[in-house]
């Protein structure tokens, strides 16, 4: 089981830990702070020593890192790309204000797809009357909740609590609450609530503002929009 650190502190840009398992270019760590690709958010990439970290996935309860290099080491040091890391996490949290503090709250969109990336991320809408004023005066009032510059806290509640709030899952298919004991809860107070294993800033203002790129009619319903943060 390799411990996932980035779940309790996403700010680690560094950190060492033991060799547990390699199989050709394929290495599972004790610990990690290496984010494996994962419910719309993509992997991190880093070094492993001097091996490049090309990609991350999990299997089970372990984290695979794939090099490109080798390791000559059982006791290695990790370094994440930070830059990338840190834009992930503003699109990351963006896309709760957005998403779940606004689109659902406001105007009861339901998400039912996303994808986030380093430049621009993205999200499918499920609702009917949905127009251009519509997503810019959301985006408005998502950047207006970003000024204000709420905490976003991260917490474990027990499975049980977790299945008897639908309003914990937004953003993502709920079968996943069904192998967990504990689910990490990530809140933005008054504004967004979610069970989440991804990675987040710690306040608001670390977001910038959300800019529209662009938005896409994917069939009757469902609406594709592409933003992206910027300071
Ligand atoms: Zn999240």
């Amino acid at each position: 089981m390799t411990e996932l650190i980035y779940l309790d502190d996403s700010y680690i840009r560094e950190i060492d830990a033991e060799v547990v398992k390699v199989q050709d270019n394929r290495i599972v760590l004790n610990r990690t702070i290496f984010y494996p690709r994962g419910g719309g958010q993509p992997n991190d990439t880093g070094y492993i020593d001097d091996a490049r970290v090309i990609d991350v996935y999990k299997e089970g309860d372990e984290v695979i890192h794939v090099i490109d290099g080798k390791i000559s080491r059982t006791h290695v040091h990790l370094k994440i790309d930070w830059d990338r890391r840190y834009r992930l996490m503003r699109m990351h949290t963006a896309a709760h204000v957005l998403a779940g503090g606004v689109m659902y709250s406001k105007y009861g969109a339901k998400i039912t797809g996303n994808q986030l990336d380093v430049d621009v991320s993205r999200f499918d809408f499920n609702i009917e009357s949905f127009d251009r004023d519509l997503l810019e005066n959301a985006i408005q009032e998502a950047n207006r909740i970003i000024q204000e510059n709420r905490l976003v806290k991260v917490y474990y509640i027990s499975r049980e609590d977790a299945l008897s709030r639908p309003e914990l899952v937004k953003l993502y298919n709920r079968d996943f609450l069904e192998r967990l004991s504990r689910v990490r809860i990530v809140e933005i107070e008054g504004v967004d609530v979610q069970a989440d294993g991804g990675t987040h800033v710690r306040e608001l203002r670390e977001i910038g503002k959300i800019e529209l790129v662009k938005m896409e009619n994917k069939g009757k319903n469902n609406r594709r929009v592409y933003f992206t943060v910027n300071f």
